[in-house]
């Protein structure tokens, strides 16, 4: 006899221990058959040996606080074991799903949020996948010159696109903008000093900082106007003999509003002109097209900044030009090139996936039907009522709307969505939202249950005790497993 049964008897809770199905037992019901065909025998018995443990501890714990944890009233023990054999199958298949979210899998974005940084920022076009995919499969003309049957240059192909679309001389495509921002104050302004205004000194997600990226830059930082109001004369005056760069930093995140002032970039690059100093604009998101039409104004374009007289300018490639995280930079050639010989260019390249993605994603903007192709800018541009219509349509597939029985119920509701990725900050994309409440779940239940039953995880936002979902950011191809996710809900909840 074991120590348990000893302790407290037939009928006590540790005497149920012996009631506990064996693994085997549990990988042959029908929950576990199916999750096997899914995850193969071996985990399946890793998993189920695991549950087993976890609900034999349950027990010994029980015994020792006599609570009920496992007592559903069952009075013979064949009710008592077939509860028990249920409960393990339901935990197993159970447990792979939260092993599940630990994975860096596909989720459903519901939150409204279209460059959601902790999400991926930017989906890509399709084109971009197939072009990612063929790269990724085989070989692929990376840094081979196909004409002439020898060594090319990586990027080329891209690099002549970035030119095309915003006008710029040259390019040079690094790993994100953070890299490309380095990559030009060490390259440009090593040894000397940079000006920049005092209203620019912005912190992007927590570990971008311009005075820390400067100082590892081994570039002196030199503040000039102040956080408001910032004037060409100021950069005027700073300039001294150890001046190496000027630079611009769009305040991607926040707005400085009210008694301000700041020069043209047109004006500050006559003061560069003047001294025979490059001037950098660290665009940030920066867009390739101009998006205030859609409602997103204060992004620069490239194009004009190009043409307004910033000798180099770098900008994301997964922000708003919707693409793979990469870091941009055009500008004049002969200081592209420069940029191109440093060594610390060798630690910033990108690969072949990369590249092909944005290659496929440039040529949609050299086309000119980015609206229609590049996901990012298709949620942006999607009208309240092209919305409204898909939300109607979703919510008459449910069997829940408006329904008095319901256990989910689901009403419109006027709202916004956000750009995210530290982008426009200030706009506001007006859409209707699917304001969810569960009778038996509280709002913040109901968004774990969301992120946790149901598969791709569905990540929703929670605002006055509802749970709302925004099919701005939810792809077309997504909604009918969002709707799974719903008429699963629709139950009690234990
Ligand atoms: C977002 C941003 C960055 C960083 O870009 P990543 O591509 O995320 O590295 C740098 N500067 C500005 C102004 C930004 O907005």
């Amino acid at each position: 006899m074991s120590e348990d049964d000893q302790a407290s008897g037939e009928n006590g809770a540790a005497g149920r221990l012996r009631d506990l199905p064996s693994v085997d037992a549990v990988c042959r019901t029908p929950e576990a058959q199916s999750l096997g065909a899914e995850v193969g025998a071996g985990r399946l018995t890793k998993l189920a040996r695991s549950v087993i443990e976890h609900m034999r501890a349950e027990m010994r714990r029980e015994k020792q606080s006599r609570g009920e944890v496992f007592d559903d009233g069952s009075s013979t023990p064949e009710q008592r074991r077939a509860f028990l054999l249920a409960e393990a199958a339901r935990r197993l298949v159970r447990s792979e799903r939260d092993d599940g979210a630990r994975k860096m899998g596909r989720v459903i974005n519901a939150s409204g949020v279209i460059l959601h940084t902790n999400l991926g920022r930017a989906p890509l076009a399709a084109e971009a996948l197939g072009r990612l995919a063929e790269a990724a499969e085989g070989y692929c003309a990376l840094e081979y010159d196909v004409n002439a049957g020898g060594r090319g240059r990586r990027g080329a192909a891209v690099e002549e696109l970035l030119t095309e679309v915003t006008g710029a001389e040259a390019a040079l495509v690094v790993n994100n903008c953070a890299a490309a921002a380095v990559l030009v104050l060490s390259t440009l302004a090593r040894g000397g000093e940079t000006i920049v205004s005092r209203g620019e000194l912005v912190e992007i997600g927590g570990d971008f900082r311009v005075p820390d990226v400067m100082a590892q830059s081994g570039t002196r930082l030199v503040e000039v106007g102040t956080t408001n109001r910032t004037r060409a004369s100021d950069y005027q005056n700073a300039i001294n003999e150890n001046t190496k760069l000027l630079l611009r930093v769009h305040p991607s995140n926040y707005r400085i509003v009210g008694f301000t002032a700041a020069p043209s970039l047109a004006e500050l690059a006559e003061v560069a002109e003047r001294a025979n100093l490059p001037l950098y604009e660290d665009a940030g998101s920066g867009a390739l097209v101009d998006l205030a039409a859609h409602g997103v104004a204060g992004e620069p374009v490239i194009g004009d900044s190009v043409a307004n007289g910033a000798d180099v300018v770098s900008f994301s490639g997964d922000k708003l030009l919707g693409g793979p995280q990469s870091g941009l930079i055009v500008g004049r050639r002969e200081l592209i090139e420069r940029l191109r010989r440093e060594p610390l260019y060798r630690a910033l390249r990108v690969d072949k996936l990369i590249l092909s993605a944005l290659e496929a994603t440039l040529e949609i903007y050299a086309r000119g039907d980015v609206f229609a192709r590049v996901p990012a800018l298709r949620a942006l541009s999607a009208t309240y009522s092209e919305l409204e219509r898909r939300v109607y349509a979703l919510l008459e597939r449910l069997p829940i709307a408006g329904a008095e029985e319901s256990w989910l119920r689901a009403e419109i509701i006027p709202g916004s969505s956000a750009v995210g990725g530290g982008c426009a900050p200030t706009a506001e994309l007006a859409s209707p939202l699917i304001a969810l409440t569960h009778r038996s779940l509280a709002a913040a239940a109901l968004e774990r249950r969301l992120r946790l039953s149901s598969r791709p995880p569905v990540v929703a936002r929670v605002a006055a005790d509802r749970v709302l979902l925004d099919l701005r950011t939810v792809a077309a191809g997504e909604e009918e497993q969002l709707r799974a996710a719903l008429v699963d809900l629709n139950r009690p909840a234990f």
